[in-house]
């Protein structure tokens, strides 16, 4: 495996104090999904100046296209900044991820690498995620119930079969597990997400959260549920909310309480994005 040193203190999304400090650029390489969530809306076509989300952004890229477009990010903003995989769909679901993984740690070897991921085909890929050399990863897990779990995914497609309600819970939450704790063995930084949805699974993340830190995640960020989808009509989280998840969430791990749900072409500082999502609670 390449080392490059996976540390905490300089990642902008895994460490508060780093978020106005750190760039990162997300290739969005990824369009294919391997699960659905009732709260995914994706979209390509969204422009620049528009205001993004996780799942949008404004074209697919080619793998090939990537080498410029990293060239001229770390450039302008220095070699410590993060080269991440997050979208639309799930890196892990692309090939086209492995692709471009390969293309970018040929021509940039001492590249920071990072993938946001909802973790279903984690374990299978570990493999190739260590030997490009992947330092960083965030695993999304927004219930450690199958019955909650349920309420939150329509479906995940496991090889040639596609699994619905609580057998699809319980798979997904098979391989994020056995996932993250592969990847921790294998040195990588690992944090996990959590969509904080009310009244479905907001009295339920601090248990995602002990979870997450008994698999050995370093860092815990719960994000507030952006309604759109199948969800389009509910409330998201108010503020209090989610003090109070943030709180009872801490003594398990490292809460990351900044985080901007930046759309899959994002690049420069998370913090100085210009759009960002304004919750209405
Ligand atoms: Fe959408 Fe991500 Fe869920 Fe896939 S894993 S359905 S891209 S939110
Ligand atoms: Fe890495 Fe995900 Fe942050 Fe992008 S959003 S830099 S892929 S942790
Ligand atoms: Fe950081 Fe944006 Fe990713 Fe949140 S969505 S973890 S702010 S890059």
């Amino acid at each position: 495996m390449i080392s490059t040193s996976p540390s905490l203190i300089d990642h902008p999304c895994m460490n508060d104090r780093m978020h106005h400090c750190i760039a990162r650029i997300h290739l969005p390489v990824a369009h294919r999904c391997n699960i659905r969530c009732f709260y995914c809306e994706r979209r390509v076509g969204i422009l620049p100046a528009e205001r993004g989300r996780p799942g949008t952004c404004e074209r697919i890229m080619e793998p090939s296209e990537t080498i410029d477009q990293v060239l001229g990010f770390l450039d302008t903003w220095g070699h410590r900044s993060i080269v991440g995989i997050a979208g639309p769909g799930d890196p892990l679901a692309n090939n086209e991820t492995f692709e471009t993984m390969a293309l970018i740690r040929r021509r940039f070897p001492n590249a920071r690498l990072c993938m946001c991921t909802n973790g279903l085909n984690l374990p299978d890929s570990m493999e190739k995620l260590k030997q490009l050399g992947l330092s960083f990863l965030s695993v999304t897990i927004n219930a450690v119930e199958a019955l909650i779990g349920a309420k939150i995914h329509e479906w995940i497609d496991n090889g040639s079969d596609r699994l619905h309600g609580e057998d699809a819970a319980a798979l997904l939450m098979d391989r994020q597990f056995t996932g993250i704790e592969m990847a921790v063995q294998s040195g990588m930084m690992v944090k996990v997400n959590s969509v904080v949805i009310p009244d479905i699974n907001h009295d339920h993340i601090p248990e995602v959260a002990r979870t997450a830190a008994r698999l050995g995640a370093k860092v815990f960020n719960p994000m507030p549920l952006i309604p759109s989808g199948a969800f389009a009509d509910r409330n998201a989280p108010t503020m209090p909310m989610m003090k109070t998840i943030h709180s009872k969430c801490s003594p398990y791990l490292s809460v990351f309480k900044s985080c901007k749900q930046c759309r899959a072409d994002a690049r420069g500082i998370p913090g100085k994005d210009p759009y960002k999502w304004k919750r209405t609670g």
